[in-house]
């Protein structure tokens, strides 16, 4: 096999392997090294995100809400199911052949495309040259005419509650348990939080959340994170705000948690904890000394709008770098330094970055939060219909929550589009498209919508902003 390329990619993630993919498409010859480990010591493509994150985490929010419609919602359907249960270890086993489908799949992408898949571990040595050392040791040189660094990124730790694999667990630990814990205790309201949160809590956990901040999902729309977390308590998340752990006390038994709020100092005892506070850039071991990489005093490779790090041959893409670390904002972001380096045209539209958290309801967002509007002093209009006033909704029994959008008074521009309810991270793409090519909200409003769909809340909401709508009395 040739040691020399026209791109070796450092990471097969959703940054990494569409990189990878999308260059070979454009006729280049392309290497992608992965170092990832999974439980059994066998190496698997596709990141955090196939292998432990966005797809298992999927799969067991799909199962866990099956069994939780089943408990809750048939009666009202008129379907009668006595002694419902479920078998925690076909669920797992279910989620274990999604990813290893999803992941071999990658594999077959990469036969396809003539990518030469390296698993092992990468280390960036200079402009063009990259350290490829295979599980066996043997290292090997390699050069490429431009090197493509996705490193992606690990969650971060909490000193005073250290990971221990056992009682205290990473999401990774959090998406693997292979008994439902009576009490669970999760570190971090955050997206992983509420996510794997829920599931557990739907297989009958007691969850309790601490958040260290006193203000909920504040990257969120006030008005949705407030139908959140009243939708989310309502099922039985006990989330705690303003609460800073202070230290873990681990026994056999499970784990005592200890943790200050605004009435005092209090003791959480739990059968284990998740710590979800955030994930950190991982670029241990990628980069050799002196090779003209910045990385800044967070941990975060630095790059330009178009992902160049300070060499001109080397990029840089997805949770490695700046920005939201999301697996399609890393796949743009792989897709456009393939075609940079392609010498085509290539660019990621950062203004229009969907976020999606795969509750129930779903929540899901483009643009701007009215906080956030209100803030910039532009004069704007907002429209809002809720799921109740749906009749699709209301025959899907999914009544709760709402479609919001926020558009400026001057030019009647799009500036952010909420939603929180059924499907919400489906019906978010029709906002990320009309705002991606800077649609109004006229045009919004002219758009016909098939009835009965969930979309018409969308445009309903858009109606509603020039108080025109028609199934919800306008405010
Ligand atoms: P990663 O997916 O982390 O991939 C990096 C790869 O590079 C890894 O395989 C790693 O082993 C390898 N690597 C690192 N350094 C080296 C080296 N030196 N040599 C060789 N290989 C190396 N995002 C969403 O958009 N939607 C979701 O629903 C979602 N759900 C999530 C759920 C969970 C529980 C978690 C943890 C994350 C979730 N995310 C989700 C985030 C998403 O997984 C990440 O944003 C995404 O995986 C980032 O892709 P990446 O390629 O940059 O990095
Ligand atoms: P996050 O940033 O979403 O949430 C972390 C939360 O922990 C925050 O609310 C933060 O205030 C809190 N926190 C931080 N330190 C704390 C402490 N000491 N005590 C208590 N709370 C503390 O991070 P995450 O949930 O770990 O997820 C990591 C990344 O993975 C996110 O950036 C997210 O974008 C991505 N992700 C995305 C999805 C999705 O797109 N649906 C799903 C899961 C993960």
């Amino acid at each position: 096999m040739s040691d020399e390329f026209d791109v070796i990619v450092i990471g097969g993630g959703p940054a990494g392997y569409p990189a990878a993919l999308r260059a070979a498409q454009l006729g280049l010859s392309v290497a992608c090294i992965d170092d990832w480990k999974n439980t059994d010591g066998s190496q698997s493509f596709g990141g955090t995100c196939l292998n432990a994150g966005c797809i298992p985490s999927k799969a067991l929010l799909e199962s866990s809400e099956w069994y939780h419609r089943a408990q809750h919602e048939f009666a009202a359907h008129g379907i009668t199911l006595t002694g419902a249960s479920f078998d925690l270890a076909q669920m797992q086993k279910r989620k274990n052949t999604i990813v290893k489908t999803s992941t071999q799949g990658i594999l077959g992408l990469f036969k396809a495309a003539k990518v030469t898949p390296l698993p092992g571990h990468g280390r960036l040595l200079a402009a063009h040259r990259v350290e490829y050392t295979p599980a066996d040791g043997a290292k090997r040189l390699l050069t490429g005419k431009a090197i493509v660094l996705a490193s992606g990124s690990v969650p971060m730790a909490l000193p005073s509650v250290p990971f221990d694999g056992g009682r205290v667990l990473d999401s990774w630990g959090a998406l693997d348990m292979t008994e439902v814990p009576k009490r669970l205790g999760v570190i971090g309201a955050g997206v992983i939080g509420l996510e794997l949160g829920s599931v557990w809590r739907r297989l009958g956990s007691e969850v309790v959340v601490l958040e260290a901040l006193d203000g909920f999902l504040p990257m969120a729309d006030q008005q949705v994170a407030q139908e959140a977390r009243k939708q989310l308590s309502k099922q039985g998340l006990d989330i705690r705000l303003s609460a800073k752990v202070t230290g873990a006390e681990v026994s056999s038994a499970g784990v005592n948690l200890a943790y200050t709020d605004a009435t005092g100092s209090h003791t959480l005892s739990v059968d284990r904890v998740v710590v979800a506070i955030g994930r950190r850039a991982r670029t241990e071991g990628l980069l050799a000394d002196n090779t003209g990489v910045v990385v800044n005093a967070r941990g975060v490779i630095e790059v330009d709008a178009q992902c160049r790090t300070a060499v001109p041959t080397v990029y840089a893409v997805g949770d490695c770098v700046r920005g939201p670390m999301l697996a399609h904002k890393a796949k743009e972001e792989g897709v456009m330094v393939a075609e940079l380096i392609a010498g085509h045209y290539g660019a990621v539209d950062y203004a229009n970055v969907p976020s999606v958290i795969y509750t129930t309801p779903e929540i899901a967002w483009v643009g701007l939060t009215e906080e956030q509007v209100k803030a910039s002093g532009r004069a704007y209009k907002v429209g809002v219909f809720p799921f109740m006033a749906s009749g699709r909704a209301r025959a899907m029994e999914a009544g709760s929550g709402f479609s919001k959008v926020i558009a400026a008074v001057d030019d009647d521009a799009l500036l952010g589009v909420h939603v929180i309810g059924p499907m919400a991270g489906e019906l978010i793409a029709e906002a990320v498209m009309a705002m991606s090519y800077s649609a109004s909200t006229e045009d919004l409003q002219r758009i016909m919508h098939a009835h009965p769909t969930l979309s018409e809340g969308l445009h309903e909401a858009a109606l509603a902003a020039d108080k025109r709508a028609i199934d919800y009395p306008n405010r």
